[in-house]
């Protein structure tokens, strides 16, 4: 069994939180788990990618699995985050070229699209399977483009239920046979780390394997 660990809604703005998550990470030996980046965060000029040549570098540095995840993550005309939610094929497949021309300004590929809050359309998938992406995940899926294979997921684990752990525990053993997502969002990064510690270590004493989407999708 495998465990998919993201970072979510990686922008500019929340540099210092993100960092934060990378510290806890990686100070219990994660050495595997996906960037959801947005390159132009809530459409805000200053929060694009391309302008923000410090938070690149620091991207680039890491080496990790980097995710498309979604154009600015805004619905406009419903002030929600499902960007992609009833879209048609044309009109997601124009916002993930303009997505990825942002990345190939500063000259980083994303290897798949994580739908922003897990919400796409059947358009939205076609267009991230048209664009090449190796992977794509959206509602309970996580599926491979390369391998033609879906993995389910019947839970996703988000840093906000960490403070409950009874809940923890019976997600944990509701999940147990799918593959389980682990979804880190900025706010996650005043987590205390003494939770984040036993939810890692209770995942992996149930068998779990952690590891990053595209290394995920590509497996045999
Ligand atoms: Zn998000």
């Amino acid at each position: 069994m495998q465990a998919v660990v993201a970072i979510h809604d990686v922008n500019p703005v929340y540099e210092d939180r993100i960092k934060r998550l990378r510290d806890m990470l990686v100070g219990f030996g994660v050495k595997k788990y996906t960037y959801c980046v947005v390159p132009f965060f809530h459409g805000v000029e200053k929060l694009r990618l391309d302008k923000n040549p410090s938070f690149v570098s620091f991207l680039k540095k890491e080496k990790k699995d980097i995710a498309l995840h979604g154009y600015t993550h805004l619905k406009v005309n419903h002030f929600s985050e499902e960007e992609f939610f009833r879209m048609s094929y044309q009109a997601a497949a124009k916002r993930i070229k303009d997505g990825l021309s942002i990345f190939r300004k500063v000259k980083i590929k994303p290897s798949g699209f994580v739908a922003p809050v897990w919400v796409a359309s059947q358009g939205t998938v076609l267009a991230a399977e048209g664009a090449g992406f190796n992977y794509a995940t959206w509602g309970n899926k996580i599926f491979s483009f390369k391998r033609q294979r879906e993995a389910i997921t019947n839970v996703v684990i988000r840093g906000n239920v960490l403070t409950i752990p009874s809940t923890v525990m019976s997600l944990i053993e509701i999940a147990k046979g799918d593959t389980l997502q682990l979804a880190f969002h900025p706010t996650d990064s005043i987590l205390k780390v003494e939770l984040l510690e036993e939810l890692l270590t209770l995942i992996e004493s149930k068998g779990y394997k952690l590891t990053d989407y595209n290394s995920f999708a590509l497996s045999k």
